[in-house]
């Protein structure tokens, strides 16, 4: 018997209309936990580096992660890998909602999709009965329409359905793919999904999932839940109102948008609004918001309701959460709030990542001012910015004229436009971009989370320890009285210590080597998330969660049986983080791709970042190219990956 997993995969031959449901190895389980820790092992195993993004030979994977629809609160997320148009590296991008926990009662920890479907299908997965559906009376539906159309067609109100749209169709890089309420957005897998001709994938399951110490695991469940609420009644005191509960930050909860707004960059990520924000604008903002959203919502199993349903008069509703609320209006420069609801809405049928696309629109714009797009590619553009952003984005996803350069985003883009327009491109790191976030003083953990993440775009890698120092001592001793999920006693010494000036502030202290704890603690947090599919929301992301690395090892072991202390959940983390990392160097990812956008901070200091980078890599036992060494693999169990890159040559002639 299999517990907390169900021991078996789907595997989909979309070129030959194949399904075969595959036991799984358990051995893998042990060492990769599940979720991204296993995805990454079957892209590592079945696609030769050199493969195409839209190879019919790439695996798309749906995972549900290890304890992913069992009862502990928000282990709901859907890890969804492939390699990512965009980057060219491994894409990963997660989904909340309800798909995972679904699958898992259907009886599959995973779907694997290969090969290309000739026409527009759907997928039906009904516990032991999967079909591959006709798909082409829903082609160019939206995103969000597809679901509901596909529930109605199979009469099951309560299948979950993740669909693309428009954009996922015509393999646009920033296609999403959405779900009721979620969407895996980042890095372009919805152009892999609509390349492989899967319009959408359906699924009810109503099986059991087994636990190994049921009893215990509930106790366990109920702790989270205490504490959840808990924390919901006492803030985090002395942070910026984001930062002081649970769950993706409350966008749809809290009106109040000084921060974003005055340091966030609007337009192409070069202009800061510092006196934007006042009275009259918030009294407006939230009679807005308040209007448009109809409810708060959750995830499966989950009490945060960090999502809204968003319904603005005269359009089809639709999800929003996080900062989505105002990507679109703050690019277009647009004052009225109202305008990021009601684009979102068209671009969340189109099925399109909310961060990115409006940044590449603005890009555009920034290109015409400096006259290196022309009028004639604008042909027919309003002049009114709301106008200008409605029509770019209707020829991006159709990919019509310049949408169709814009579409494979910025990076890929400038390099088709030519005439310096990569100089325009100013948040990108590793070809994908990034929130619009720039900073005055180099933030030495910040800038190792940027530059190294394998993730690639800023949000999520963030965590449990502060983003700035507190002013006073006494906020030190408060914070740090009641940090349970604090890992060692090191990490409260340095918020003592940390000050906004003198010796011990930004960009030196926390010091190098701080900097690379700090760094490895959050990563692990999140490797370990995306492993057992619990949201990030609730462990890696917040300050104060209620998971964490001391109850983690608890949660592992009496779900699945698996003897786990945090010594063995550290050693997992370091083996998939090892094994990300071994994918993307197999793809050329190394050292001088890791630089953070060149303003993305006022004042740079390039000696301390290559002593960052230098320290990070030794720290993670990886050459001074950001190679893991044949030690380092061997130590993980990973010697067949070593193996593997000595015989390409790249860790031939390396000294560690
Ligand atoms: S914390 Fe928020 S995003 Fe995470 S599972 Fe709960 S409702 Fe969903």
């Amino acid at each position: 018997m299999r517990y907390g997993e169900t021991g078996f995969n789907l595997e989909i031959d979309l070129s030959r209309g194949n399904i075969e449901r595959v036991e799984t190895d358990p051995k893998l389980t042990e060492l990769h936990l599940g979720g991204l820790g296993t995805n990454t092992k079957i892209l590592w195993d079945r696609v030769p580096p050199e493969t195409d993004p839209f190879s019919p030979d790439i695996p798309l994977i749906f995972s549900t992660g290890l304890l992913g629809g069992t009862p502990a609160p928000g282990a709901n997320r859907t890890i969804i890998t492939a390699y990512s148009p965009q980057t060219l590296l491994m894409g990963y991008s997660m989904m909340g909602g309800f798909w995972a926990p679904e699958l898992k009662h259907a009886g599959y920890d995973k779907v694997i999709f290969r090969g290309k479907s000739p026409s527009l299908i759907y997928i039906w997965i009904h516990n032991d009965k999967v079909e591959i559906r006709d798909a082409s009376h829903l082609k160019s539906k939206g995103a969000v329409e597809t679901q509901e159309l596909i529930r109605q067609e199979l009469n099951e109100p309560n299948a979950q359905v993740a669909a693309i749209g428009l954009a996922g169709e015509n393999r646009v890089y920033t296609a999403s793919i959405e779900q009721g309420r979620s969407s895996a957005s980042r890095l372009g897998l919805g152009a892999v999904m609509g390349d492989k001709g899967i319009k959408a994938v359906a699924v009810r399951g109503t099986k059991d999932i087994n636990l190994a110490r049921p009893a215990e695991y509930i106790e366990l469940c109920n702790d989270v839940l205490k504490y959840i609420k808990f924390r919901n009644e006492n803030p985090v005191p002395n942070v910026m109102t984001i930062l002081q509960g649970l769950g993706s930050p409350q966008e749809m909860l809290h009106v109040d948008e000084a921060w974003h707004t005055q340091n966030f960059m609007w337009g192409n990520a070069r202009t800061r609004r510092k006196d934007f924000w006042n009275k009259q604008i918030e009294e407006r903002w939230k009679d807005v918001q308040e209007t448009v959203r109809t409810r708060l919502i959750s995830c499966y199993n989950c009490p945060m309701k960090c999502g809204a349903i968003i319904s603005v008069p005269g359009l089809s509703t639709y999800m929003m959460k996080c900062f989505s609320k105002l990507t679109y209006t703050m690019a277009a420069f647009v004052d009225d709030l109202d305008f990021g609801f009601r684009i979102a809405q068209r671009a969340t049928e189109y099925g399109v990542d909310g961060f990115s696309t409006p940044q590449i629109m603005a890009f555009a714009f920034e290109l015409k001012e400096a006259g290196i797009l022309t009028d004639a590619d604008f042909e027919g553009c309003p002049s009114d910015n709301e106008g200008k952003f409605y029509w770019l984005l209707d020829r991006i996803v159709r990919r019509e004229g310049i949408g169709d350069i814009l579409a494979d985003g910025i990076h890929w883009a400038a390099q088709k436009i030519g005439k310096g327009a990569d100089a325009y491109a100013h948040n990108n790191i590793k070809k994908h971009e990034q929130l619009p976030l720039k900073l005055g003083m180099l933030n030495p953990v910040y800038f190792l989370m940027y530059a190294t993440g394998e993730k690639i775009n800023i949000t999520q890698i963030e965590g449990q320890f502060p983003q700035s120092p507190f002013a006073t001592m006494e906020e030190r001793e408060e914070f740090i009285s009641d940090w349970i999920q604090c890992p060692d006693e090191k990490f409260k010494q340095i918020v003592l210590d940390w000050e906004f000036r003198g010796e011990r502030s930004n960009p030196y202290y926390p010091t190098v080597d701080m900097s690379v704890d700090i760094v490895d603690w959050q990563e692990k947090m999140h490797y370990i998330d995306d492993a057992l599919g619990v949201c990030a929301g609730l462990s890696s992301f917040p300050l104060k969660p209620p998971y964490h690395m001391h109850n983690y090892p608890h949660f592992v072991s009496a779900a699945t049986g698996i003897d786990m202390d945090e010594a063995g959940l550290t050693q997992v983390y370091n083996r998939n983080r090892n094994l990300l990392r071994a994918v993307n160097v197999r793809r050329g990812l190394r050292r001088a791709d890791e630089v953070p956008p060149e303003d993305h901070w006022k004042k740079r200091f390039p000696e301390l970042e290559a002593q960052l980078l230098d320290a990070y890599y030794k720290f993670k036992g990886w050459n001074n190219d950001g190679i893991p060494t044949k030690e380092t693999l061997q130590a993980l169990d990973l010697g067949y990956v070593a193996e593997d890159l000595e015989q390409r040559g790249i860790i031939k002639n390396v000294k560690d």
